[in-house]
């Protein structure tokens, strides 16, 4: 963890966190982790894992106290600040969070349900305690930091325990990877209670000593608005992002949207990731930008562990290569690695990875091979070298009549429809094939079936071609912007 502080020790003058409320430099920054630290361990010389949850805004508060849970030995729980209470129930009777501290605009929803429960609860709004330092722990690297909740993509998000020597590997390889120094300056939207903005953005960006500005809640004007300020050197975002920012920039005059172009591509990095980049936005975005959006695949389990490269091709439809320090393999059911070409799962070991399923052991046991290996679930192939994703065995790869059809695959040639806005893909249960390929539609035209099959059909074999369509007016998606192909499948009955 001193790592981590390493470089706002170095420049305690620099900035460090920008938000909603001002500027605040290292030494601030520290001087708030250190109050909350030693106001946490007022009664105890270490926190020893206790779960500490807290519902905090992005700002100079959330991360003084994530880093003061950490320097007083506790385990970091983040709650999204958008979920509804049962799901803020969830994440703390899962956890046995014992403390719960809360932002001023998050006390009413969790007050009553604190007292009742008997869990301390620390309130913000009476400000971070302005404790004179006492002795800190010193934690030892092996211990747990953070538990972090999976998506919930495929079913119930599982809580990820990750130490903080995981945390550390994640970080170091993002850093060296994509060149962060502390000369960066990036914006963060996304939320915080996942390894794209925790990790990729807030911790990279402190940990090499740059500048982290908050904008919360997203909002393209202003995000643009941003950018024209022409200080951001480092962004990262979703697909969902991406296509909305593409959207908005389609309403601008030319000459903002001349001058916005120009402050992109001044920009040294521009990142995607947590779901797939669609083909068509990336291009749109480079037409846009300048920019050829680096896209990379993570998981919660092992932050970052394929990416594509900061310097060389960036390929559109493809994940790219093992990142620094990540040990990649790709397998068929019997372990064995799969020839180039051919699909199989990919499995990672290394430092980054976590340590368990918080409170399933047997969930954690079945994560791993039996020589180590985790087990994301993700089908991918390896085409020239780079990675290419086919989706998660569970719900995007589809058994229909002996095969498996890939429907990222299908998504990515529905999408170059002239009439298709997006699409989801699914495999629906059928007696006669095992599955059936269908397809949700999201549309502002109204399509002939007949004239799409022939379209469909003259770019794909008859085995993909999806056999039940649904049109409707948006995907439904959780909080990172990914399709809920379960909730998909549900609308098709
Ligand atoms: P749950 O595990 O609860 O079902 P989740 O897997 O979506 O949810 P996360 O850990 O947030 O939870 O997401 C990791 C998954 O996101 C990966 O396993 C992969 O399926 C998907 N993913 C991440 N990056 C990419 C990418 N670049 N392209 C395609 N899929 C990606
Ligand atoms: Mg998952």
């Amino acid at each position: 963890m001193d790592a981590l502080f390493h470089q706002a020790y170095q420049n305690p003058s620099k900035i460090a966190i920008v938000d909603h409320t001002g500027s605040y430099s290292y030494q601030q920054l520290i001087e708030k982790t250190r109050s909350l630290a030693s106001f946490l361990l007022q009664d105890k010389e270490d926190l020893k894992e206790a779960r500490v949850a807290y519902m905090v805004s992005p700002g100079l508060d959330y991360v003084a106290v994530q880093w003061g849970i950490w320097m007083a030995g506790g385990i970091a729980v983040p709650l999204c600040i958008t979920y509804p209470f049962p799901s803020l129930q969830y994440v703390i009777e899962d956890t046995e969070a014992e403390l719960i501290l809360v932002g001023p605009e998050y006390e009413q929803l969790l007050q009553t349900y604190a007292e009742d429960q008997s869990k301390q609860f620390i309130r913000l709004a009476d400000g971070i305690p302005n404790q004179t330092s006492i002795n800190l722990p010193s934690i030892a690297s092996h211990r747990g930091a953070m538990i972090l909740y999976t998506s919930g993509t495929t079913s119930l998000p599982k809580g990820v325990l990750t130490t903080h020597a995981a945390i550390e590997a994640q970080v170091i390889t993002l850093i060296e990877a994509w060149k962060w120094t502390s000369q960066d300056y990036t914006l963060c939207l996304l939320p915080l209670h996942h390894v794209h903005g925790i990790i990729n953005v807030v911790s990279c960006s402190l940990w090499a000593g740059a500048t982290v500005q908050f904008v919360y809640p997203f909002d393209a004007k202003q995000v643009f608005e941003i950018f024209l300020e022409g200080k951001v050197t480092v962004f990262m975002a979703v697909p969902t992002i991406y296509f909305k920012l593409i959207t908005r920039f389609e309403s601008e005059s030319e000459r903002r949207l001349a001058e916005i172009s120009y402050c992109l591509k001044k920009m040294r990095l521009m990142v995607s990731g947590s779901a797939a980049l669609p083909v068509s936005v990336m291009e749109k975005w480079q037409q846009l930008s300048g920019h050829y959006l680096l896209e990379r695949y993570g998981m919660t389990e092992i932050g970052m562990a394929i990416s594509n490269p900061y310097e060389g091709e960036r390929r559109a439809g493809y994940i790219g290569q093992a990142l620094p320090g990540v040990k990649i393999r790709i397998v068929d059911e019997n372990q064995k690695n799969v020839p180039e070409g051919e699909p199989g799962e990919i499995q990672v070991k290394g430092p980054s990875v976590f340590r368990e399923y918080w409170g399933k052991e047997k969930a954690t046991r079945k994560a791993f091979t039996s020589d180590g290996w985790f087990m994301t679930g993700d089908i991918a192939t390896v085409e020239n070298g780079y990675i290419r994703i086919l989706g998660r065995d569970s719900v995007d790869i589809i058994k229909s009549g002996g095969y498996k059809i890939s429907a990222l695959e299908i998504e990515e040639i529905l999408r170059k429809h002239p009439e298709i806005d997006d699409c989801g893909v699914v495999g629906l249960l059928d007696e006669e094939w095992g599955e059936l390929v269908a397809a949700a539609i999201i549309s502002t035209e109204k399509l002939d079936l007949k004239e799409l099959n022939a379209w469909i059909r003259e770019r794909m074999p008859a085995y993909k071609t999806p056999r039940k369509y649904i049109f409707l007016t948006e995907l439904p998606r959780n909080a990172m912007g990914k399709v809920v192909k379960n909730d998909l499948k549900i609308l098709f009955n």
